[in-house]
């Protein structure tokens, strides 16, 4: 009993401190001491699995897949809003619902609109039971468990909440967030996503809800449906679903009549800006539910209700020309040079346009009069054609290289086009060698872009193995040279030599062998040489390593030209492996027995406890069966895995356990 007092104990202290995180901005324990609670929690979870919560607060990092999502019909209907543009449509409005009211005096709840993707979840006696997508207003997808990985989403209520309740929101991604997973893609030489809302909603629909997990997801709730509401106005709703611990932006306020709603759009379409996410106009709703259902719904949308669109930031202007770049990873990517153009305080002279598929879809054409709109990402972008231009033809996508006119090669189920000249495409060696160089691979200091483009136009370098052999006197000539200069350069190469196998993989530009895959993969292989000869089926037995990844990898070492590179890279000392001390600890204590090993670890990664398990003369189960020994837990072990093992009567010990056994 008291075991499970204790559990309950945490759980709503973790739920508090999520609250306090996520939902009010104001943390009241350092991440160590939440981390060592969360610990401590999934520990007693983990001893008495006869206290299982689906909604304990250390379910919140996902795990489980979702392969075809169910589809649920909404109890309540999730309507659309009308739009407005202007103030005389919202003046047009008023009057409209007054003359069904009977010009009552009116009170109105303004919100900003939040730009993301719509969900409904169901609450059932404060416990968080199903979440569901808009769908088409009358069914949508069950994405529960991925919603539940939001930490800002309450699991458990707080305060009086009625027992049965659907609630509204919108699923964000914040500027911040957006920018930071773009920054990764960019890394690791992929495309960039195009705008926040779509990544919000193509998270909630992917399969693993532990990759959601690590999505910086966020959800702003506006609405409550349901019967036997405790309020009676839809002001007073919000301010309830706050107390019940829902994250409900403080922005809302009540208007007494509709000059203090054009107030309210004034002052937001100003400094919305200012707000870490994307809203793209203000929604206006009756208050008064009494009021409210008096005027009913039309087939779409409530009638006591309307959205105002901001103006978009968005111009036209004659799209001039196409060009197309090519990246390191021969990604081709087409650009939109236009007619400069003033756009949100900034002249804009260039749009990107993402893909061939995009280009064909908007049926852009040089010469047309282009719709050209900022969002929240970095580049504008085209949206749509205003006019077509005279005598302007249909785009016909390139299909040979710009650079170097190879014929450009397509994957199935890709957007991007690709320049396959690994080799001769200079844009494509200039990439390599400028990420070769680049801070967080092997850091060269003292060679810049520009730098790195004149040694490559003089014929010194025509790969990064080449940087090696560079002297100070072949580089002093080069523009902007000096002695000290040079070197620097040289100085800073040789130094390149000491950096760690990890970030020299990296640094070779594997495609989508990013810096944490690198990681990954030199802590498993130890060295190029085991790397190079490891099969398909190997790479992808390794932790995290997918099909794609995998796949390239082999490719990478199936190529000549790169073994030589890389035989260079050796010869003049770059680190190639791992240096592994002596291990002392082996021993044959294990002998004879299996472990299944499941969940995360404190003490060690993964592929370090494996290996201890069979340096020690035990063997590795990939799943749980009567032949499994012993099954080593570590946190967020899958409640599946759990309950099997407690059916076959397999011991379960945690990594403390296991140390023990193999001491001394
Ligand atoms: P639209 O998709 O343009 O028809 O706009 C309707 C959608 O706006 C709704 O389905 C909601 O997903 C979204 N929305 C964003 N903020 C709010 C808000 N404060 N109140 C109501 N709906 C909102
Ligand atoms: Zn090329």
């Amino acid at each position: 009993m008291e075991i499970q007092i204790k559990i309950q104990q945490l759980r709503e202290e973790l739920n508090q401190h999520n609250h306090n995180y996520y939902v009010l901005d104001h943390p009241t324990i350092s991440d160590f001491e939440f981390d060592s609670k969360l610990k401590h929690l999934q520990d007693l979870e983990l001893q008495h699995p006869e206290f299982f919560d689906e909604n304990s607060p250390t379910q919140r990092v996902g795990g489980a897949i979702t392969k075809n999502f169910q589809t649920v019909v909404h109890e309540n209907r999730m309507y659309s809003l009308d739009n407005s543009y202007s103030k005389e449509d919202l003046q047009d409005w008023e009057n409209k619902i007054q003359k069904v009211l009977g010009n009552v005096p009116l009170q109105y709840t303004c919100e900003l609109k939040y730009d993301g993707a719509s969900i409904s979840i169901t609450y059932q006696d404060g416990k968080l039971l199903k979440a569901v997508t808009r769908g088409d207003g009358f069914q949508g997808d069950d994405v529960t468990n991925n919603i539940k990985t939001i930490r800002s989403i309450p699991l458990q209520l707080q305060d009086n909440y009625p027992p049965k309740f659907d609630i509204r929101g919108e699923i964000i991604l914040p500027l911040e967030g957006f920018e930071k997973m773009n920054q990764e893609l960019i890394e690791i030489g992929e495309q960039p996503y195009s705008n926040p809302r779509n990544t919000a909603s193509g998270s909630l629909k992917l399969q693993d809800s532990a990759e959601v997990a690590k999505r910086p997801l966020d959800c702003l709730l506006y609405f409550i449906t349901g019967n036997n509401l405790p309020f009676q106005t839809q002001y007073s709703g919000l301010e309830a679903a706050r107390n019940w611990g829902f994250k409900v932006p403080s922005q809302s306020k009540l208007a007494a009549n509709l000059d203090e709603v054009f107030e309210f759009i004034n002052y937001w379409d100003v400094h919305r800006h200012d707000l870490p996410y994307e809203t793209d106009g203000v929604v206006i709703k009756v208050d008064d539910f009494n009021l409210q259902n008096e005027l009913g719904y039309t087939a779409k949308s409530p009638r006591w209700a309307i959205a105002y669109k901001f103006k978009s930031e968005q111009v036209t202007t004659q799209l001039n020309s196409i060009s197309y770049q090519v990246g390191r990873t021969g990604a081709i990517t087409p650009v939109a040079n236009l007619e400069p153009v003033q756009l949100a305080g900034t002249i804009v002279k260039r749009a990107s346009l993402h893909n061939a598929d995009q280009i064909e879809k908007l049926d852009i054409r040089v010469g047309d009069t282009v719709f050209v709109e900022k969002g929240g990402e970095i580049i504008p972008k085209i949206i749509g054609v205003s006019q077509r231009g005279n005598q302007a033809v249909p785009t016909k996508y390139i299909n040979h290289c710009p650079e170097c006119n190879s014929e450009l090669t397509r994957k199935e189920g890709e957007a991007q086009h690709y320049c396959p000249n690994y080799y001769g495409c200079p844009p494509q060696i200039i990439g390599r060698i400028q990420h070769y160089i680049s801070r967080k691979a092997m850091d060269i200091e003292g060679l810049g872009g520009e730098t790195l483009a004149l040694l490559y136009e003089n014929g010194l370098v025509k790969d990064y193995s080449d940087l090696y052999e560079l002297t100070v006197d072949q580089v002093i000539p080069l523009e902007r040279m000096a002695q000290k200069s040079a070197e620097n350069l040289v100085n800073g190469i040789e130094k390149s030599k000491e950096v760690p196998f990890e970030r020299v993989l990296f640094a070779l530009g594997i495609r989508y062998v990013g810096e944490t895959v690198a990681k990954k993969l030199a802590k498993h292989y130890k060295s190029i040489t085991a790397l190079s000869q490891a099969s398909l089926m190997d790479l992808i037995l390794v932790d995290e390593i997918g099909d794609r990844i995998a796949q390239s990898v082999i490719e990478f070492f199936e190529n000549q030209d790169n073994i030589k590179i890389i035989q260079r890279l050796q010869s003049f000392g770059v680190q190639f492996e791992i240096i592994e001390k002596f291990n002392p600890d082996a021993t044959d204590k294990l002998v004879g027995k299996t472990f299944v090993i499941s969940g995360v670890f404190e003490l060690f990664s993964r592929d370090d406890l494996k290996k201890s398990i069979e340096d020690n003369g035990g063997k590795v189960g990939s799943s749980i069966s009567a032949k499994t020994d012993f099954v080593i837990a570590g946190d967020n072990m899958g409640p599946a895995k759990l309950e099997k093992a407690n059916q076959l009567g397999i011991k379960i010990i945690s990594e403390q356990d296991f140390v023990e056994m193999i001491k001394g």
